[in-house]
This record gives C-alpha cells, structure tokens and sequence, in this order.
C-alpha cells in the first residue's frame, strides 16, 4: 500500500520533528483528510534538543529516510520548509502533494498542489489549529504529543521573544499547556533552553552545520545559528575556531557567502560572525553596524527566518544595483 510521508527540512529542528508527528496522528485518525498511511519522516538525524523531548515524553523519533525509500506511488507532504535547498536531497518535487509552513515561500512547482502557509510562530501551532478546524470534529492530542507541541512552540519562537510570536501561538499554548498538563511553562522553556544549548559534543565544524539554512538570494548564502544560554562563554573560547571553520564550511557547501548567528535566548541577543571580507561586508550593510574581529553585534534579533534572512536578502539587492 503506497504511503505519504510527511517530512521536516534538512537539519531538523524540533518544530519541523513535531509537526510531522503531530500531521501523523492527525491524518491516520481522520481519513476525511484523504491521506493513506500517513508517517512522519526525518532526513538527517535529531538534534540534542529534540532527542531530550523525545526522551522525557517517550515519543519514538521519526524513521530517518533518503529519497530511497519513497517509493513511486508514495506521496509526500512538506512542513516547515517548502525551498528546494532545504528539501531532501533527490527528492521528486512531482511527488509533493500539500506544503504546510510558515516561512517565505520560494517554489514553482509544474502541477497544482495543497498549500497552507500562515505567518505565525511555529509549522506546529498551524498544525494544531487544523485538528481544531480543518477536522470534522476537533481532534485532540494525546497528553504525550501535546507536551511536544507546546515545547515546539515554545523552542521555534525563542519562548515567546523571538518577532514571529503571535498572539494565536501564545494562545495555543495555554490551551496544549492543560492538555499536557504542564503548569509550569518558564521551567519547561528553560529546560527546553538547556538541552538546546547542550553543544559540548560538538566539533567546531558540526556546531557551524548544527542549525542551518542554505539560500538561493542572488548569491548562494548560508546561515547557521546556534540559541544558546552560553553566548559569551562561546565566542570568547571558541571563536577562532569557529570562523575557521566556517572558511571550510563555505568550501565544502559550495556557498559564496556565509554567517552564523550565535544567539543568546535568555538575554535576546544576536552576534554575527563573518569569517570572509565579502560575508563582512554584506552583513554590515544588512545590519548597519561594523564588524569587530568577525563579530556583528546585530542586538534583538533573534529570527533567522524574520530578521536576518531578509535583511541579507535586502542588502544584496542593493549592492547589485
Ligand atoms: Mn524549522
Ligand atoms: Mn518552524
């Protein structure tokens, strides 16, 4: 029997695991949807954070795939990306059915096909409001999946300070809040906080690769971020390390220009680091602020979606005129 898949982008954060959990349980209890043994897939491994909620809520990861495994008469069902750089590598776009997301869009696909986009906090809060909505009757989630949906709201909108937070996303959490019964919502972002921050197994390398996004501006243009509670501690041990490995990074990628933000949750900061005369020089134009030994103070922006990709974006129109 031919499957739909519904997969999270490369590098998969806990909004993109948990949006394709929670869209499996929603489709196999209502049929209405249309979708066939609907399973929720993963194309590169967890992250700490999201193996820590997996974890503590008992909830298996998803099956981790390649463009393999997706068989001809499969269907697949984008979340939380919809660009082709951030797709599974090798992935048939005639096979994708329906994108549901909350970033800008950027796709031409040859065949009509299911959109749902909404310009709030996290895939997951769009999620929910389609059990509440978009079912026949209101669908519930177990107390276990609520607990994941409340904490990929929570991690996707930095706990309510990142600029993409809207009101319905605070609202949801109250109401996925009750249904996890979770009462205490600062312990549970701070928990969530420390095992995003938990980055002391990492490579200079893997912390460069551990969160990002690659970009198809009218340079190819990637940007890591690291939210951590430990920014300071970072960029004065580790640094150098990091903008060399960004140098290599930016090889290996095959990407002409590249930064990563190291941002600090707790006290809602962004450092840029910029590890090449042209990053530099792009990045100071999108900013307005001067690089000082690879390091952009940006301040509050804390939304790689929101607040640094388009002031990027922006700012290579310019210099191209
Ligand atoms: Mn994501
Ligand atoms: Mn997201």
């Amino acid at each position: 029997m031919s499957k739909t898949f519904i997969i999270g982008h490369q590098k998969p954060d806990t909004d993109s695991v948990v949006a394709a959990l929670a869209l499996e349980f929603l489709f196999n209890q209502q049929k209405s949807f249309g979708y066939q043994n609907a399973q929720a897939a993963i194309v590169d491994p967890i992250n700490n954070e999201t193996n820590y909620l997996l974890d503590r809520f008992k909830i298996p990861a998803p099956e981790l795939i390649t463009a393999q495994n997706i068989a001809q008469e499969d269907q697949v069902i984008l979340v939380d990306h919809n660009e082709e750089s951030q797709r599974l590598a090798n992935l048939d776009p005639g096979q994708i059915v329906e994108i549901i997301d909350h970033h800008k869009a950027n796709f031409n696909f040859s065949n009509p096909i299911y959109l749902n986009f909404k310009p709030w906090g996290s895939t997951t809060s769009i999620v929910y409001f389609m059990m509440q909505r978009f079912a026949s009757k209101p669908i519930k989630p177990t107390q276990k999946l609520a607990a994941l949906m409340l904490a990929a709201i929570l991690s996707d909108t930095v706990g309510f300070k990142s600029s993409t937070t809207t009101k319905r996303d605070k609202d949801m959490t109250q109401e996925l809040a009750g249904i996890a019964q979770i009462s205490d919502l600062e312990q549970f972002t701070l928990d969530i906080f420390k095992a995003k921050s938990d980055l002391s197994s990492l490579t200079p390398q893997q912390l460069v690769k551990n969160d990002y996004k690659k970009f198809e501006f009218n340079r190819s243009t990637f940007i890591g971020q690291l939210e951590t509670v430990q920014q300071a501690e970072i960029l004065a041990t580790q640094k150098q390390e990091l903008l060399k490995a960004m140098q290599e990074v930016k090889q290996d990628e095959n990407v002409e220009l590249i930064f990563l933000a190291v941002t600090d949750v707790l006290k809602t900061n962004t450092k840029l680091l910029v590890a090449d005369s042209e990053s530099e020089a792009v990045a100071e134009k999108a900013f307005s602020e001067t690089a000082q030994d690879g390091v952009i103070d940006i301040g509050p922006r804390l939304s790689r979606k929101k607040d640094i990709a388009p002031a990027i974006e922006q700012a290579l129109k310019n210099i191209s005129k």
